[in-house]
């Protein structure tokens, strides 16, 4: 990466590399924005940004996964317009640290990412903490308003009205531990997870067209089922504040499409305390079955899924040794998360990767979750992987 640097750029003086990992979500999906609970690791799949001074008085920015070249003077930073492209993420960190009052200095910077990108594992925040941290180049930022900040950014600048667990699990990942979220405190414990199972994210290969409108969608359809509950519950203040009982109570206030997506946020929050607790009690069933019911209330009360992504989580469950199965990150493509014991990886990544490339004609590619560190500066004395 250094030796791609040199040549784009002609100098690699005062280099620094910044990482910063993707992530898969074991449970709890699509309430971070309802500011419920989510559980999700940091995974060792990550970006990577190189940046070391540039003397033009320039801004440069590069990804190794994109032809074009960004640049723009240093100081012209925050005036910039979104484009709707990738330089969004980047660009979107700039203007936020501008605000927060880091001017942005003239820098070259490259971009590698090992995270898959628009596949639900979030190659967006990885790209944006990076981003953050090579910009900062060693000014320290407190780790929650980091991750806020770059929140800020993807829905400010980027246009995703996303809630806050991709760009705070980024920030705050641990080896060897998922971390539980509570979106609303923004307060985090780490879940150590019981011995004796492994974690595969399963790729679809696809992404929908459809699936940034209908996250929108979704995030609309919430604020409205929050609003006519406020109705009888003036103190609902988002379905966080839902119990399961009190939203059988104001049934009748809802539509049928409203109805069902409260009940997915709600019976959501719920599976990811039982999910915790049954961890902690090495009850493996019990998590496999969450998984599989969380699958279902996406499928059926979200209806976020897609045939792709059913088919991977029936298919993983007929695979012996695999504990359960459900999509993760939004929805509409992207990646499954299948629990399972280490022994079964081998004959599970065959059955999957042939009876997939039987009805999809594509291969699933299959990431191993290993639970890692959250983002930072890359030592000397660590490798960075070749770009995918
Ligand atoms: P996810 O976060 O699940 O991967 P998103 O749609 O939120 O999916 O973010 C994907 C987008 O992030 C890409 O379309 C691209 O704009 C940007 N992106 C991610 N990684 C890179 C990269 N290595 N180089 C350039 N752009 C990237
Ligand atoms: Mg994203």
């Amino acid at each position: 990466m250094i030796e791609n640097f040199r040549r784009l750029y002609g100098s690699a003086d005062g280099l620094r590399i910044w990482r910063a990992p993707g992530r898969v979500n074991l449970i709890g999906e699509h309430t971070d924005y309802n500011l419920g609970f989510v559980l999700p690791l940091a995974l060792d799949l990550a970006a990577y940004v190189a940046a070391a001074p540039s003397r033009d008085g320039r801004l440069h920015i590069r990804s190794e996964h994109r032809a074009e070249l960004f640049e723009c003077p240093a100081g012209e930073i925050a005036a910039l317009e979104p484009r709707r492209q990738w330089t969004d993420y980047p660009l979107g960190v700039a203007r936020e640290l501008v605000r927060a009052g880091f001017p942005i200095q003239p820098a070259n910077l490259l971009i590698r990412s090992t995270v898959p990108e628009g596949s639900g594992l979030s190659s967006s925040a990885a790209l944006e903490v990076s981003s953050a941290l090579a910009f900062l180049n060693g000014r320290t930022l407190e780790p929650l308003v980091l991750a806020r900040l770059c929140q800020r950014a993807e829905r400010e600048f980027a246009g995703m009205p996303c809630g806050i667990m991709d760009q705070y699990i980024a920030v705050y990942g641990r080896a060897g531990s998922a971390v539980e979220i509570d979106c609303r405190s923004l307060e985090h414990r780490l879940v150590a997870l019981p011995a004796g199972i492994a974690f595969l994210a399963v790729n679809t290969m696809v992404k929908h067209a459809l699936a940034a409108s209908a996250y929108q969608e979704r995030v609309a359809e919430c604020a409205a089922a929050v609003e006519r509950i406020r109705t009888r519950l003036p103190r609902v203040e988002s379905l966080r504040d839902v119990s399961p009982a009190q939203l059988a109570s104001v049934a009748p206030l809802l539509s049928g499409v409203a109805a069902r997506r409260a009940r997915h946020v709600v019976t959501e929050n719920a599976r990811v305390a039982a999910f915790v607790d049954a961890s902690a009690r090495g009850d493996l069933g019990r998590m496999g079955r969450l998984l599989v019911e969380s699958h279902h209330s996406l499928r059926d009360d979200y209806q976020v899924s897609c045939p792709e992504l059913d088919f991977l989580v029936d298919a993983a469950l007929a695979v012996d040794g695999v504990f359960g199965a459900r999509m993760t990150g939004g929805g509409f493509g992207g990646c499954t998360v299948t629990m399972l014991r280490p022994g079964a990886i081998p004959q599970f990544g065959e059955r999957i990767a042939r009876g997939y490339a039987r009805r999809f004609h594509v291969t699933p590619a299959i990431y191993p979750c290993r639970p890692s560190a959250g983002a930072g500066e890359v030592k000397n004395c660590e490798t960075i992987p070749s770009a995918v």
